[in-house]
Parts: C-alpha cells; sequence; structure tokens
C-alpha cells in the first residue's frame, strides 16, 4: 500500500539563538533578507493548500521558530485552517518559558525539544551560546502547559553527549519521551568522527537495566521505542544513516523561503514564493502540490544512495531537521 503524505514540517525561519556544533557554524549562516521570507499569510494559504491535499499534521520549525516575531499567531491561523489538524512545534526550548502557554492557547499542539545534554558545560559546549537553565525552564513548562507528550531530541555526538545514562534517568522521574537521534554528517563528513550508530547506543542503555519496547504511538515518527523497568517516560532511536527510513516516509517540507521538498535529499526543491506572492488563489499552489506528491509516491520511497548526506548543499537550520 502507498504510504500517505500526511505531515508538512514548516519552516519559519532561517535564524537560530544557539549555534549547535552539528548543525551551524560558529558564525552561523548568512541570514535571509526579510523580502526572501515567506509571509505568514503566505505561509497559511500553502498549509490550507496542503490541507486541501491530505496534510493532517503541520510541525513548525525553524532555524529555531520561536525566534520569529508572530510564531504564536502563525499558530493560531493555522489552527483555524482546520479543527483535525494537529499541531506540532520542533524548538530548542529557550524561549518556551515565555510562550508555551500562549501556544497552547492558540492550539498548538505538543512539543519536541533539543536538548542535548543535561550537564551545564557540554549544553554550553554544543550549542555554542546556550544556557542549559533556560532549556530546562523550557521543558517544565511546556509540560505545565500541557504540551504533551514532550519528545526531547538528542543528537548523539561520540566522546561529547553519547553517555544514555542521564537521559535515561531523567525519562525514569518525568514524562518525557527522549530520542537519541544519529548523527547526520552533512558538508563533506568533516565531522564523521562524530557519527555512533543508533544500536551502538541501545546496548549501552541496556546496561542500565531492561529494556521493554512499547509500540509507537501513531504520528511519532520514525523511531523504535522502550521503557526501563518503572519509568515514566521512554527512550527511543532514531537511525537515519544506519536504518534509512524511506519506506515509510510520509513528509512534505517547505522551507521559510518557499522551497518545497517532498525528500531531506531534494537539491533545491520546487520555487513555491512566487507562485503565492500577490495573493494567488489556492488552486496553483494545490497543482504543485499534487504533482510533487504524486512523484514522491511514485518514486520517492527508495533508498538514498550512500553519500545523499554529502550532497546536502544546505545547512539544516534552513531545512529544518
Ligand atoms: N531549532 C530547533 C531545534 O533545535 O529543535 C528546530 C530546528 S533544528 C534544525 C531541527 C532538528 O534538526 C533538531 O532536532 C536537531 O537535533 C536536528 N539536526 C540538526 N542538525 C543535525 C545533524 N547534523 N544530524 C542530525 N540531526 C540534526
Ligand atoms: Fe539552532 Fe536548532 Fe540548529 Fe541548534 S539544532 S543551531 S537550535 S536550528
Amino acid at each position: 500500500m502507498d504510504q500517505e503524505i500526511d505531515y508538512l514540517r514548516i519552516s519559519i525561519t532561517d535564524r537560530c539563538n544557539l549555534r549547535c556544533i552539528y548543525c551551524m557554524p560558529a558564525e552561523g549562516v548568512q541570514a535571509l533578507e526579510h523580502d526572501d521570507i515567506m509571509s505568514y499569510e503566505e505561509l497559511a494559504l500553502f498549509a490550507r493548500a496542503a490541507v486541501s491535499c491530505g496534510i493532517k499534521r503541520i510541525r513548525l520549525t525553524g532555524g529555531e521558530p520561536l525566534v520569529r516575531k508572530g510564531a504564536v499567531d502563525f499558530v493560531r491561523m493555522l489552527a483555524g485552517i482546520d479543527p483535525g489538524l494537529r499541531l506540532s512545534l520542533t524548538t530548542n526550548g529557550v524561549l518556551l518559558n515565555r510562550y508555551a502557554e500562549e501556544l497552547k492557547e492558540a492550539g498548538l499542539n505538543r512539543v519536541n525539544m533539543s536538548l542535548d545534554s543535561l550537564d551545564p558545560e557540554t549544553y554550553g559546549m554544543l550549542t555554542r551560546t546556550g544556557r542549559l537553565e533556560e532549556a530546562l525552564d523550557g521543558l517544565h513548562s511546556a509540560i505545565e502547559a500541557g504540551l504533551e507528550p514532550v519528545k526531547l531530541n538528542v543528537v548523539v555526538l561520540k566522546g561529547i553527549n553519547d553517555d544514555p545514562a542521564p537521559f535515561a534517568e531523567l525519562a525514569r522521574r518525568i514524562l518525557v519521551h527522549v530520542r537519541f537521534i544519529e548523527y547526520m554528517p552533512y558538508f563533506g563528513a568533516k565531522n564523521g568522527k562524530w557519527f555512533v550508530p543508533g544500536d551502538e547506543m541501545r546496548s549501552r542503555l541496556e546496561r542500565s537495566g531492561e529494556l521493554e519496547e512499547v509500540e509507537s504511538p501513531e504520528g511519532w515518527g520514525p523511531a523504535n521505542y522502550y521503557r526501563l523497568g518503572g519509568a515514566l517516560g521512554t527512550i527511543g532511536f532514531i537511525s537515519p544513516v544506519t536504518c534509512h527510513f524511506c519506506p515509510g516516509c510520509n513528509r512534505l517540507r517547505i522551507s521559510a523561503e518557499g522551497r518545497m521538498k517532498t525528500c531531506l535529499f531534494d537539491h533545491d526543491g520546487v520555487e513555491i514564493r512566487g507562485e503565492i506572492r500577490g495573493g494567488a488563489d489556492l488552486s496553483r499552489p494545490r497543482e504543485i502540490i499534487e504533482g510533487e506528491l504524486e512523484r514522491k509516491r511514485r518514486e520517492g520511497h527508495k533508498k538514498p544512495p550512500a553519500d545523499a548526506y554529502l550532497r546536502v548543499t544546505d545547512h539544516m537550520s534552513r531545512i529544518g531537521g
């Protein structure tokens, strides 16, 4: 059976308040000009067209989505498209303390938060500019606001944050779902030395106690989840490098500059902004989306070439993860 393509990721900005070492260079990435970014009205028009083509879940990402002014109002705009639409956000959490309640009230359902270390010094080194305390405040605010289940994304880097024990302890105590993500070595694998396979992390975790495999709830993405005895939360593994998930891929992406991609590895994607700018109705974006979804159904679920990661020419902060 064809995989239903029902999930849209919207990158609302390429800007970020952190500089994670696996995502961005220390000096940051040349920011897009204001005029080169899709307005919220344009993105909402695109989202409406996508929903009419079968999209049921939308995730806002970035860069850091909460650094773009008006992100809460944009959530409200999206929530108005269809009451059944599920809305989520991927964030580094630094600004969640300020916005969690407003986001919930605007119609956001849940949050994925990047949190790569629970040690203040390592967190500071990994994010280059971040403070662990702010991220933890953000995590607790999201839980208190009811933006659950909160999932934590941990990109594992060898010798830096590859001990699963602190996260296992966190998932024991609070209801969070930690996902260890394999580092994807972009840009000529300059930092391939950081790579740790997901299986290796799982073996390390098994030393902390018996792992019970739990069924991954619908819409939780391509991770396998486990629970350590007595724990409130779970631990999952997302292994885009050792276990490619193209056959189950249900994603459509649009970047802040209005390029639509049906695959993370698409080179340029399809330019949408020019089609929408100037108040086009739904028919043109619909036609483009349907054409691309059809192409993805036809040819998109094949395993990518082994060097696909090295051919990606954009930063993750622009693609949106
Ligand atoms: N700023 C938000 C955040 O950090 O959650 C959203 C954008 S960020 C680009 C989205 C996701 O991409 C994050 O969960 C991050 O862990 C992931 N990511 C970025 N670079 C990566 C890499 N080289 N390998 C694996 N995941 C990566
Ligand atoms: Fe910013 Fe997210 Fe990239 Fe970190 S992973 S630099 S928080 S966009």
